[in-house]
């Protein structure tokens, strides 16, 4: 081993000691990530969700949390989740393997029972050893194999269109964490300029729809204006005819009525039994 005065010991002689510990970290560790809520470490059952970092949750914890998030002493940790737009549900191909005595037929995989849920496109289960992903616009869970197999936009799952920037790595490395936290506050920026954007518009309409109001009103005014004018008699020397009766001064307000250049007769729009008028029958 070295240290016993008469031989320099190897670096991987030193290290040596730490490597299987490490590597018995890694299937807990794995095992605590895939099958195990972030924030409460139960076991995870549906509804599952994941946020934008690919991490996975209980939706009853995460609700737990947005309510009160005093309660859970990891909650530095999860800063990141302000309420449920941060976070989306998952839809999940269930294993119907999962749980089945192993190996029945001799020829099945070692590891096809050992996880609840599995690529929907070419079946892998989802236990920590393969890439998985989900898709931040509807919510699907695939595998990275089927998501780099079939070059497609539209998702394999439920067929809605998604750009590659909605694919969100499940329980990344460091680097594609840090990726998704990059995309996590351009998409908050993007957000919040969108709603800022939004309010202003909204603001610039309101004022728009009330110069429009006040606009029709006046409109209105005149145009009643303009019918009342109308109504009275309006400009009578446009009309010739009232020239003999209904200008006048001894005939009767009836006696004029009954002609088709009164005003009444003017405005009536079906016919009349006296004043038969051959335009409204
Ligand atoms: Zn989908």
């Amino acid at each position: 081993m070295g240290c016993d005065g008469g031989t320099i010991p190897k670096r991987d002689e030193l290290v040596k000691t730490k490597k299987k510990p490490e590597q018995k970290d890694k299937t807990a560790d794995l095992d605590a990530k895939w099958k195990h809520c972030a924030i409460t470490q139960e076991p995870l059952r549906q509804p599952i969700m994941a946020c934008e970092l690919g991490r996975l949750y209980n939706k009853e914890a995460v609700l737990e949390f947005l309510i009160d998030r005093s309660k859970f002493e990891c909650a530095s940790s999860f800063e990141h989740l302000k309420g449920l737009k941060d976070l989306k549900e998952l839809k999940l191909t269930e294993n119907k393997g999962y749980g089945r005595p192993k190996s029945e037929k001799g020829d099945s995989y070692i590891d096809t029972q050992d996880a609840k849920y599995i690529c929907p496109v070419v079946g892998i289960t989802m236990n920590g050893k393969h890439g998985f992903s989900y898709i931040w616009s509807c919510g699907c869970v695939l595998s990275d194999r089927a998501l780099k197999e079939v070059k497609s936009d539209i998702c394999h799952k439920c067929g809605s269109q998604f750009s590659k920037d909605d694919v969100i790595t499940l329980n990344g490395t460091e680097e594609e964490v840090e990726r998704l936290h990059q995309r996590m506050r351009t998409r908050k920026e993007q957000a919040r300029l969108a709603k800022k954007a939004k309010k202003h518009k909204a603001e610039s309409t309101d004022t728009e729809t009330k110069t429009t109001d006040v606009k029709k009103a006046r409109t209105e005014k005149t145009g009643t204006k303009a019918l009342s004018k109308e109504a009275a008699g309006g400009p009578k020397d446009k009309i010739p005819t009232l020239k003999s009766i209904q200008k006048d001064p001894s005939a009767s307000t009836v006696y004029k009525s009954l002609f088709t250049s009164s005003n009444k007769a003017r405005n009536q729009q079906s016919a009349h039994w006296v004043t038969y008028n051959p335009f409204y029958n």
